[in-house]
This record gives C-alpha cells, structure tokens and sequence, in this order.
C-alpha cells in the first residue's frame, strides 16, 4: 500500500504545538536558567524565528509588484480595475464596522472590567506614539519615491505606483507586451520561491511559537481574562459567523471548505502577528487553493492586509468597553458610535505590522477621552491577542477577495472545491548538466 503523505498544514501544526509546549515548559521551569535563554531562547530560537520572519518579508513587495503587473495587464477591461477596488474597499470597510459593533455589543452585555482592582495593575507605562492625521494617510497615498516606498515597503504606496505602471503598460500597446509577459515570469518565479520557502515553515513556526510562549507565560492572562476571553469569544465570533455568513451570502461558496484551504494561511498570521508578513501565503492560498483569479487576488490580498483589520478593531471595541468599566467612565451611545467609526478610519491607515493595534487604540481613545494609560492594563497580553487577530484579520482580507471574486466571475469554483488544488509540492531542484 502506498505511504500516505501528511500534508504541509498538519506538519506545520504538529510543530506549531510543538513550540507552544516546548515554549511554555520553559518558561514554568526554565525561565531563571540563564543556559536556556541564552542559548534556546534568545539564540536558537531567537534566530531562526528572526530569520523566518525576514524570508517571509523578503517576499512581499516583489511578489506583490510582479504579481499585480500580472494582474492589471491580466485584466482585459481597465474599468474592472474600479469597480473591484470599489468592492474591495466598501466590503473592508463594512466587515470592520460589522466586527467592532459586534465586539462593542458583545462586551456590554458580558462587562469585563466592572470591579476590576485599578490600584495593584497600573504599574506599566504606555505612552502611545504620534498617529498620522487622515489628510497625511491621504497624501501619502501617492510616493513623492516610488524606490523610496519598494525600499520601505510601504504597501498602499507600492500598489499606487505599480497599478499605474501597469495600466500604462497596457496603453503603449504592443511595445508593452514584453514587460507583461516578463512580469508574469517574475511572478512564477516569486511564487515558486514562496513555495521553496513554505518548505521550512515547520521549523520556522516552531521557532517562533517556542520563543514567543517562554517569553509569555500563560499565567499573565489570569488576571485579565475576563477581558481574553471576550476577545477570544468575539474573534471565533466574527470569523466563523459574520465573516462566513458573508461569503455563503453574498459569496454563495462554502464557508467550511473556504475555512479548511485557510488553516496554512491562519497559522502563518498566527505565528508571525503579521498581515504584511503573510501576504505571500494569502496569495498563494486564494490562488492556488481557492481559485481567485491573479488579477483580483493580486490586488486584493495587499491592499486587505494594509486596510482591512477585523480582529484588531474587535480587540479595540472590547478594549474601549473594558478600559470604561474599569475607570468607571459612561461612554454613551455617541460615545461607542464614535469608536466604531474611528476604529474604522484607523485601520486604513496604519500597516499591518505585529503590535499595531495598540497604535489604533491610542488613537481611539484620544478622540473619545478616556486614559491613555488604560492600555498598559491590557500590554501584558496584548501579544497573544495579536497572534489570534492577526489571524482573523487575514481571514477578513480573503473573505472579501473571494466575494469580489465571485461577484467578477473571476474564480474557478473547480479549484474551490478541489480539496487537493494548490497543495504545496515537493521542490524539484534541476540536475547540474555534466560535462
Ligand atoms: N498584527 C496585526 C496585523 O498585522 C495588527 C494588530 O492588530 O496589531 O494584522
């Protein structure tokens, strides 16, 4: 009988659980060993967890550039190109407000943080860094240095400027035809470097599991649970709820096959706490395995990951509702009407990065008036929650790009539900010619 292969998802989740345990068993009885952390904690798994995120962030802004080149010059029909960035644009913003007026709802009624003990937990500080002002998030749309903004990274910038070189490619007609088709060879070779990398993902994960939980031990969330597990309860919420109701609504797919095809792309975000970092593997997963078409996908996926943040404006409403109860401030109906759509506007402008949340959060407070320094309550386990967020938040952002998909009648439904498509190969290095 042939040996059945285990897949590339459940490798990487045996070696995700792996590095939990590991991780946490550290840190219960190994974390005064200074062996231990200097050379598993803060060497190994510090380095390859370090270098892992680097080979993932490596791959963002070439794949993203070749791969919307493709895209646009794929499109046929520039005035496509609107109205799926309408689509996109409007569904993002609508999943935020969905998913922050749920947490806000949700929070009231349970009230984490009503008689919460102020004095014992405001030992840490936080002092919120300067958000930028709307107008700036506007202007800064368009690169005064497209090399400035590959070199940086800076994704709403890169898909400006590369958007308008495609469409121009696409205008000089003929003479253009080779940078296209150039372009869509660069991007076979992106996504098979995805691919090659996708290949050390287990240790890669494992690394960062291990070093990210003996770092965090599980005992720092007692004192806060009532408001871990609002945001926990609000996350599986929104992602296996509202998110999914969406996609069987106005999708008219299957939202447990959609979640399956998901799991490598969730776990990836879990690991690295980074929609950014994970932008090759959504990619990937709603090409490959889910079936959207390179033109919507390469589009979608980037600006989602920059605009669209469902589980970091969850852990805002709830937040605000905690930071209110335990400061004992009545914020009204205006008041919460206000973080809605506040949180809302924040998360068009600032990247998905890990601990951005906390950025959002400072800015939310600001306008509605409560303390600053309410956030240092919730500091200690905001680094877990920002694993499990970032996981809805990429969720979000591939909901949406299947929708728009389906509504362009640009995915294969063929590949949707094949359960077998876009599963990660075996790397086949060529043979070196003799002679
Ligand atoms: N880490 C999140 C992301 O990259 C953002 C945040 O919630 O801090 O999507």
């Amino acid at each position: 009988m042939p040996e059945k292969k285990m897949s590339m998802t459940t490798k990487i989740l045996i070696w995700m659980g792996a590095g939990l345990l590991i991780g946490s068993l550290i840190n219960a009885f190994a974390s005064d060993v200074d062996f231990v952390q200097d050379y598993l904690v803060n060497g190994l798994f510090h380095v390859v967890g370090a270098i892992f995120i680097s080979l993932l962030k490596m791959l963002v802004v070439p794949l993203v550039t070749f791969s919307l080149i493709c895209g646009v010059c794929g499109l046929g029909d520039i005035n496509k190109l609107g109205r799926v960035g309408l689509k996109a644009f409007s569904l993002f913003m609508l999943t935020t407000a969905l998913a922050i007026t749920l947490a806000i709802t949700v929070a009231t009624i349970v009230g984490p943080g009503e008689g919460f003990e102020l004095a014992e937990s405001t030992k840490t500080e936080f002092s919120a860094p300067e958000a930028p002002p709307l107008t700036q998030v506007i202007i800064d749309l368009v690169p005064s240095n497209p090399i400035a903004a590959y070199a940086n990274g800076n994704m709403l910038q890169i898909i400006f400027f590369t958007i308008l070189f495609a469409v121009c490619v696409l205008m000089i007609g003929e003479a253009g035809r080779p940078i296209a088709e150039g372009a869509e060879r660069l991007n076979k070779v992106m996504m098979e470097v995805v691919n090659v990398v996708m290949h050390v993902a287990p240790i890669g994960v494992f690394a960062l599991m291990a070093k990210t939980f003996s770092l965090q031990g599980l005992e720092m969330i007692l004192p806060m649970i009532s408001y871990f597990a609002v945001v926990a309860l609000v996350l599986i919420l929104h992602m296996t709820g509202t998110l999914m109701i969406l996609l069987k609504l106005l999708g008219r797919v299957n939202p447990l096959i959609f979640l399956k095809k998901m799991r490598t792309v969730q776990i990836f975000a879990f690991s690295t706490s980074s929609s950014n970092a994970t932008i090759p593997v959504t990619l990937r997963a709603t090409e490959q395995r889910i079936g959207v078409d390179n033109s919507t996908a390469s589009f979608i996926v980037p600006f989602g990951a920059t605009i669209n943040m469902d589980g970091t404006a969850i852990m805002q409403g709830v937040a605000t509702v905690f930071i209110a109860n335990v400061y004992g401030i009545d914020l009204g109906l205006s008041g919460y009407l206000t973080v809605i759509g506040m949180a809302v506007l924040a998360s068009i402008g600032t990247a998905g990065v890990p601990g951005v949340g906390l950025i959002m959060l400072a800015m939310v407070f600001n306008q509605v008036g409560l303390p600053i320094e309410g956030i240092a309550l919730i500091m200690g386990v905001d680094r877990l929650l920002d694993m499990m967020r970032t996981a809805v938040n990429v969720t979000g952002d591939a909901t949406v790009t299947t929708i728009v998909a389906r509504s362009e009648n640009s995915i294969s439904m063929d590949t949707f539900n094949n359960p077998q498509a876009g599963h990660i190969e075996d790397v086949h290095l060529p043979h070196a010619k003799k002679g």
